[in-house]
């Protein structure tokens, strides 16, 4: 059995719309996918009516949090996408995306950058609006080769030149409004240390001890000296231990399924939740 829990579609920053991604997931011969797009559920009804029979679909999303200055990733697995709370508070990260990314198109324009709203809008389509579709402007504009370019200091990257903040939501908020809306959290690539600076154990041991299921082990921005110390830390705390491919489309290498997670650690994920219910693919559209 093969699980993908972390996936994007067009509903955010990758390039496969839902239904082509539950598609590419099962010709990737996947029997689990999770769609997991950056603060928004936009992408579930039609991924499930795309669902291809014989692969089952776990609801989810990646909340943007921060904490001590640093940026994070929280998925989250299989809540109520209609519980309030946690709705409002996705939909205030996602809402907060437009005015920052129209504060990077403006710091872009200061560089000498001829980029522009229009632009960025287009590429992001209804999916909540992200660095990866300004740095998709930036590569049609020939100012960077590739969309992996655009996240340097000179541009993207956190604290870069034409970085802009986002509201971003504290991790053990995230934790209790996630769990209060029957879901399970797992950190994402906590030791992803080329996009910035990453979280301290101390504060992971902490979000633990708040109830944090899980953390991404298996991960591409993960080398192997990484995945062991992680893996430590998972069984010192007491942690789910979860491998993915973070799939983007074409906008990342990544291939779908070329991280997976354990049957098992999939099976106590689908245990502890209770605000939603994996989906078993019955044909699709
Ligand atoms: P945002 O949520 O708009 O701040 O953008 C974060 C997204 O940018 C992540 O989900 C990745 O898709 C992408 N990203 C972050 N860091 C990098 C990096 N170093 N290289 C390529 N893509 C990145
Ligand atoms: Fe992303
Ligand atoms: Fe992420
Ligand atoms: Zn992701």
């Amino acid at each position: 059995m093969r699980v993908d829990l972390h996936c994007h579609s067009t509903a955010s920053d990758g390039t496969d719309t839902p239904a082509e991604l539950v598609r590419n997931a099962a010709a990737a011969g996947l029997d689990v996918v999770a769609l997991t797009d950056h603060d928004t559920t936009r992408g579930y009804g039609e991924a499930m009516a795309a669902l291809p029979a014989g692969l089952t679909l776990v609801t989810g999303a990646e909340l943007s949090c921060r904490i001590d200055g640093v940026s994070l990733h929280m998925l989250a697995y299989l809540f109520d996408p209609e519980e309030p709370e946690l709705l409002a508070e996705r939909e205030l990260v996602r809402d907060d995306r437009v005015p920052r990314a129209r504060g990077m198109v403006a710091r872009l324009q200061e560089l000498g950058v001829p980029v522009t709203w229009e632009q960025v809008a287009r590429i992001a389509g209804d999916g909540s609006v992200g660095r990866p579709h300004v740095a998709t402007a930036l590569v049609e504009l020939g100012v960077v080769a590739s969309v992996d370019d655009a996240f340097t200091g000179d541009w993207l990257a956190d604290g870069g030149r034409a970085y802009v903040e986002k509201h971003e939501t504290d991790p053990f908020e995230a934790i209790r409004l996630v769990k209060g809306a029957g879901g399970v959290t797992v950190f994402a690539h906590p030791g992803a240390s080329k996009r910035g600076r990453t979280v301290p154990e101390s504060a992971i041991a902490e979000m633990a001890a708040a109830g944090l299921d899980g953390i991404e082990v298996d991960h591409m921005d993960h080398d192997a000296d990484t995945r062991v110390r992680l893996r430590g830390l998972a069984a010192d705390l007491g942690l789910l231990v979860t491998g993915s491919s973070d799939y983007h489309g074409s906008r990342k290498t990544v291939a779908l399924g070329e991280y997976t997670t354990d049957p098992e650690v999939y099976g106590e994920i689908t245990r502890r939740a209770t605000g939603a219910f994996p989906v078993p693919g019955t044909g699709g559209i």
